[in-house]
């Protein structure tokens, strides 16, 4: 079973996932309660306790939605779930800017899509309809819970409740 602990914010809102021992120390810090366990138990020099499955944030934290969570290639290609915008393609994935950056695009969730590597190259530095090709979907900034499921190669069963996902 994985050591990945799943972070919820003080109003139960899943935020992200985190290591066993960020866990233990945001516990051991009183900035979070431990809601769920693993079953394990963790042994320090001192003392053993269970290990955090779930944690629950102390205080709220403000996610803003989508704009400042920071673009990353690897969320990317999570939210596109590792296919090519424009054909579907699963291999040689890169990224692309719609509108390109030497043509003043900027790196916002709006602006990147996951593409394979030839369609990268037919596009260019041009925009889509320029080249007659089109988007799958539209890009938005990701689904905080898809990226959690899609970060972790097994959803703990304590986990589903909070998640209130469909996980594929
Ligand atoms: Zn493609």
């Amino acid at each position: 079973m994985s050591d990945k602990v799943l972070v919820l914010n003080a109003t139960y809102e899943p935020l992200n996932v985190c290591s066993a021992r960020r866990a233990i120390v945001l516990v051991l810090k009183q900035k979070a309660e431990a809601i769920e366990t693993s079953g394990r138990v963790f042994h320090s020099a001192e003392n053993a306790f269970p290990l955090p499955a779930v944690i629950r944030l102390s205080n709220f934290v403000r996610v803003p939605h989508g704009k400042t969570r920071r673009v990353s290639r690897r969320a990317v290609l999570a939210r596109d779930r590792h296919s090519c915008q424009y054909c579907g393609s699963r291999f040689h994935l890169t990224i692309d800017h719609i509108i390109p950056r030497s043509r003043g695009g900027e790196s916002t969730w709006e602006n990147i899509v996951t593409s394979c590597a030839p369609c990268n190259s037919r596009k260019g530095d041009r925009l889509p309809y320029e080249v007659n090709m089109r988007l799958r979907s539209k890009p938005r900034p990701p689904d905080p819970k898809a990226l959690i499921c899609m970060a972790v190669s097994e959803i703990h069963l304590s986990w589903k409740r909070y998640l209130d996902y469909a996980v594929a």
